[in-house]
């Protein structure tokens, strides 16, 4: 699966994007709102000094005009002023009421505006006069009191020449008159101001302010003491920041410069000074939304992608591209996973279409692949729930099935077989047939796929060759057959070089006058767990592993070895016969070596002699012929061994140079006394052989009577245990020795 490089990194290029886009849009905001906040504090702190100057302009202006009162002090006392001065007094200042208050003679003169009546309140005023004022500074007071209609009142200390307080001169004014100037909005209408004193207590209050107090909690009113909680203990010249009813406000105090006793305090909601902030952060989070979406979206498309990718990729590994069916190993997991969760009995067939090249050299690959197809057609088509097929190679096929009795499993897959023998038509309209061979292993409570399929390619492996589908369960024996082979093929590999060859002698007896001429080199493998083992064992499996031509060359030499030392301790030496592996006949130095060997050794080629089997000569007839002259111009002798176990073609003879015919060991079995037919075919063999100047040898000659018919036949020599069986090379010398040689 090749995902591009470019493709991941831009999948981490969009979440760093909105990594920095959320740090950024969190950075931005946070700043924005501190410099909002800043910029905003700055023009609020501007606008409320400026209308503290102008409430103090006016605050300034009515106790200028309010000490004009006290200033006319008469013998009786300075509150017996001139009316026309209170009524002008009250007029500019648009007063409710003016006057003046002596302290000593508790008594009031006031100069009311004509809308309005005191009543019976007069003394309730001389109270506030009394009790609720400075006799240092100005004091403002909101009470209801004393005027029905105006409740903000100015009072202005009088004093007499050593600075003492003899007096008040005041003023009422009505509460919109005189508020309105403070109550009214500042910074665009987002912000409401209010007098307290410095306890806090609200003088001057705003509805406004009320207002919106009220509908951030619409459940009360405030009351004076949660009034003054936030108003108290504020820094003149400093925003302090509270919440009610989950919105935010913030408190703006400013001390009048004049009369340090009042505060003018603004009510700034939070959400008019945040509103281009929450613009700003609305646009950052829109952004950051954007980026968000766009970043799902392409990694939601990087992933499927991936997934799809893998998806395909996978099926590439698992699925054969040609037939559709699971590859060998995918095979190996679906066959796992049905058996671990097996209900019932299992068998795994193993499937092989005999000579499938046939099919490809005669009607074309195309035609090949259209087979496979076909066969996996059939047989998937067979399948049912909980069963698998695979093409595990080539024109293998294997497939786990369910049974319930091995005889209909039996018939079950040799429909399937013959089913998938018909094969579709060819383009010359011919529809040949394929022949299948299966091994069958009924899988037990195992689930280990290779030792399964092991089993059942043994026994499709034990199956000869035929016309027909066959079908071969697997039985322990031929495993263990199998098994060893596989086994020795290993130990084989060092017998060699581990000196567990040995060469054996069997002696040739001449027929007439039945004394030794000559002998077979035959090698033995000492094994070291089994024993001594027949060539019969190994020799067919170092052929298949390359190992033979090794193997006879040791042989070879050991002869040419022992031949010369005996010649060396003066012994009278036979000629001695050799077997060679058709293998040899690819080698094109082969004679050259035997040559080589021989004059290390210092030997004679007569007296060796170069055995090559029947089955060699339907190989290649020529290159064996230029090999057989070789062998025969070099003057080593030259047996065809095993004569008559195969389809033996008489006519050849007259074409090979060879001294000596073997005839085989079977030949003489099927040769009883009551076989004649069998005994004139030898006789007639024997005759043509010598009409062509070939020796004749039979070779496993066991009893007296099949010697006795050889010696009529004319055979020229016998070998077989009647007279030896094949014997350790030093004991050889021994044997002549004893048995005389001719
Ligand atoms: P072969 O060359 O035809 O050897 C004759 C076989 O017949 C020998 O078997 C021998 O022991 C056996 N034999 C001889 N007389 C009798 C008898 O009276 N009765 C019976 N039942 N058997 C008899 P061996 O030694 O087991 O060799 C088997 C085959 O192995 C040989 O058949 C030969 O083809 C092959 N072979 C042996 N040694 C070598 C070798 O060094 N190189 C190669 N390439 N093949 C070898
Ligand atoms: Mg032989
Ligand atoms: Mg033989």
């Amino acid at each position: 699966m090749k995902i591009k490089v470019d493709e991941r990194l831009r999948i981490v290029l969009w979440w760093l994007v909105l990594l920095v886009a959320v740090a950024l849009g969190f950075g931005v905001t946070n700043s924005l709102k501190r410099s909002i906040e800043r910029s905003s504090f700055s023009d609020i702190s501007i606008a409320v000094r400026s209308k503290r100057s102008d409430i103090e302009k006016d605050l300034n202006n009515a106790v200028s005009y309010l000490s004009l009162l006290g200033a006319d002090e008469t013998e009786d006392g300075f509150f017996r002023g001139d009316d026309k001065k209170f009524a002008f007094v009250r007029e500019q200042l648009r007063a409710l009421a003016v006057g003046v208050y002596d302290f000593e003679k508790d008594e009031i003169n006031l100069s009311l505006s004509e809308s309005i009546s005191y009543g019976e309140n007069l003394e309730n005023l001389k109270t506030i006069m009394r009790n609720a004022c400075s006799r240092d500074s100005v004091t403002i007071i909101k009470d209801n009191s004393f005027l029905e209609s105006g409740d903000l009142g100015t009072l202005v200390p009088i004093k007499n020449d050593s600075d003492e307080a003899i007096g008040l001169s005041f003023g009422f004014f009505s509460i919109e008159g005189f508020a309105s100037k403070i109550s009214e909005s500042v910074y665009n209408g987002a912000g409401y101001c209010l007098l307290t004193d410095s306890q806090g207590n609200v003088i001057v209050p705003s509805d406004k302010f009320s207002l919106y107090m009220d509908s951030a909690n619409a459940q009360n009113d405030l009351s004076d003491g949660e009034v003054s909680s936030i108003f108290d203990n504020l820094d003149s010249g400093k925003f302090k920041r509270f919440e009610r009813g989950g919105k935010r406000f913030y408190v703006y105090a400013l001390a009048l410069e004049d009369y340090p006793d009042y505060v003018l305090v603004a009510v700034i909601d939070g959400m008019s000074i945040f509103k281009n902030l929450s613009l700003a952060t609305r646009g950052v989070i829109a952004i950051v939304f954007i980026i968000l979406a766009v970043t799902i979206v392409q990694s939601v498309y990087f992933f499927t992608t991936i997934k799809k990718r893998k998806t395909e990729f996978d099926d590439v590994l698992n699925y054969d591209e040609l037939t559709g069916l699971p590859t060998k190993p995918h095979h190996k997991n679906i066959a796992v996973s049905i058996l671990k969760k097996a209900k019932g009995n299992y068998a795994y067939a193993a499937c092989d279409v005999s000579e499938f090249k046939y099919f490809n050299s005669t009607f074309g690959y195309d035609y090949g692949n259209l087979v496979l197809k076909y066969i996996a057609n059939v047989m998937s088509d067979a399948l049912l729930k909980d069963e698998t097929v695979s093409r595990t190679s080539g024109d293998h096929f294997a497939m786990l099935l369910h049974y319930n009795d091995p005889d209909d499993l039996t018939s079950r897959l040799m429909h399937i077989l013959d089913t998938a023998s018909v094969l579709p038509v060819t383009d010359d309209g011919r529809q040949p047939r394929a022949v299948f061979t299966c091994g069958v292993y009924l899988v037990g409570n195992e689930s280990d796929i290779n030792r399964i399929r092991a089993r059942a390619n043994v026994a499709r492996k034990g199956l000869k060759k035929s016309i027909t589908n066959q079908i071969a369960f697997y039985n322990e024996a031929d495993f263990n057959t199998e098994l060893e082979i596989h086994e020795l093929q290993e130990d084989l590999l060092h017998a060699v070089d581990n000196k567990e060859l040995a060469v054996f002698l069997q002696p040739k007896y001449g027929i007439t006058n039945e004394e030794v001429i000559g002998a077979e080199a035959l090698v033995r493998w000492n094994h070291s767990s089994k024993g001594l083992l027949s060539p019969n064992v190994f020799i067919p499996i170092a052929e298949k592993i390359g190992l033979v031509k090794e193997i006879d060359f040791y042989v070879f030499s050991a002869v040419c070895k022992q031949l010369n030392q005996w010649k060396a301790e003066g012994k009278e030496i036979v000629p001695i016969s050799v077997n060679f592996s058709r293998v040899h006949l690819g080698d094109d130095d082969f004679v050259a070596k035997l040559i080589r060997v021989t004059k290390e050794n210092d030997i004679e080629p007569k007296y060796l002699e170069i055995e090559l089997t029947e089955s060699a000569v339907y190989d290649e007839m020529e290159r064996l012929l230029d090999i057989m002259y070789l062998i025969k111009e070099a003057g080593f002798g030259l047996s065809m061994d095993d004569f008559g176990s195969g389809y033996s073609s008489l006519h050849l003879l007259r074409e090979m140079p060879v001294d000596v015919l073997k005839l085989d060991k079977g030949f003489l079995d099927d040769c009883s006394d009551d076989n004649q037919r069998e005994k004139k075919v030898i006789s007639h063999v024997i005759s043509l052989a010598k009409d062509l100047q070939i020796s004749v040898l039979a070779e496993g000659v066991e009893t007296e009577s099949q010697k006795n018919f050889l010696q009529e036949a004319n055979c020229d020599m016998i070998q077989g245990y009647y007279y030896a069986k094949p014997m350790p090379m030093k004991d050889f010398a021994k044997y002549i020795e004893e048995s005389g040689v001719k």
